[in-house]
């Protein structure tokens, strides 16, 4: 009762990547990931502390029918990375876990700018960067790397979506750079997707076909970005994709206005990035479901101690 009031009936985490670290990476995009082992260790000490795994579909139908959970956990992977397949889906396998993947269907179009790993290695290969906007940064120490990560990506994230790679290519003529390159190396394939989605640990759930911001759209590109994504898995994986998540789905990108929209189009769920557990009272939110981030390092036993904070906040976390 006492953990139901702090930490709701449920938690979704957020994952993307599941890839051992590399200390040699800038922080930014290492966030985003999180190690084989870890995850493993996560899920065994969860097991252990009394969490349960549940899918999306289960806390949907908790939700909705007001059915009691506690210490629920739901793990959700974004993007769709090769990785979830090569180094994290045995895990899921072997403990039993299930897991939704959020498919950007532009990675395994490869038709995607992984620009976030592009943009690194450029900040990585060099001590200054200037754009053709007139912008200059200092990027030599690891700190001055990382602080140049998230001054190029706001940049970045509000460029013009269409033609975006002429928008790209046009920020950085003073390097010559494949902005095309990454999305073969770290994309899932189809063939990777549908052979998930057989497994009923699995949801595939979308996330618009090409990872823009929803504040940058036009309703109608919005809507066209995330039906667009449902009904091309939908015709991949013969199944109804019921789930959605918001690329970016800080306050900065998306709020009130997107919500509204993507309410109507008929989802069980939609995720956002905004921090939070689940409570009842979400069941009337269910555009807008916050999540916590799991990383390397994360820990339960503190994550219980400071949800009273997070309480203190705000209970039902959405806008
Ligand atoms: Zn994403």
């Amino acid at each position: 009762m006492f953990n139901q009031y702090l930490s709701g009936i449920a938690t979704v985490f957020m994952l993307h990547s599941i890839y051992p670290l590399d200390g040699d990476k800038l922080l930014p995009n290492e966030n985003l990931k999180v190690s084989p082992d870890y995850l493993e260790s996560f899920i065994v000490k969860a097991k252990a502390k009394g969490y349960s795994f549940i899918s999306l579909d289960t806390l949907h139908d908790a939700l909705l029918n007001n059915k009691t959970l506690s210490k629920a956990i739901v793990l959700t992977l974004d993007d769709g990375y090769a990785d979830n397949y090569t180094h994290g889906y045995s895990i899921f396998k072997k403990h039993n876990v299930p897991f939704a993947i959020y498919i950007t269907t532009s990675f395994p179009d490869n038709t995607a700018i992984l620009w976030w790993y592009t943009l690194e290695d450029i900040i990585i290969q060099n001590n200054s960067i200037t754009l053709s906007d007139g912008s200059s940064f200092e990027c030599k120490t690891q700190q001055q790397k990382v602080d140049t990560f998230w001054a190029i990506r706001e940049k970045i994230i509000h460029l013009p979506t269409e033609n975006f790679i002429d928008s790209i290519q046009a920020l950085f003529t003073h390097n010559s750079v494949d902005w095309r390159s990454k999305v073969t190396e770290l994309a899932l394939t189809w063939a990777q997707i549908e052979e998930i989605s057989h497994d009923p640990l699995a949801t595939i759930g979308a996330h618009t076909i090409n990872h823009f911001a929803s504040s940058e759209l036009s309703k109608e590109e919005l809507i066209n970005e995330v039906i667009g994504s449902k009904n091309i898995i939908e015709s991949h994986i013969n199944k109804p994709v019921e789930h959605f998540c918001y690329p970016f789905g800080s306050a900065k990108e998306v709020g009130e206005k997107e919500f509204a929209i993507v309410n109507e189009l008929g989802f069980k769920t939609s995720t956002t990035t905004r921090i939070g557990s689940i409570f009842p009272e979400h069941k009337n939110h269910l555009a807008a479901l916050p999540r916590v981030m799991l990383t390397n390092g994360f820990s339960l036993s503190r994550f219980e101690l400071t949800a009273i904070k997070r309480l203190l906040k705000g209970r039902v976390v959405v806008a």
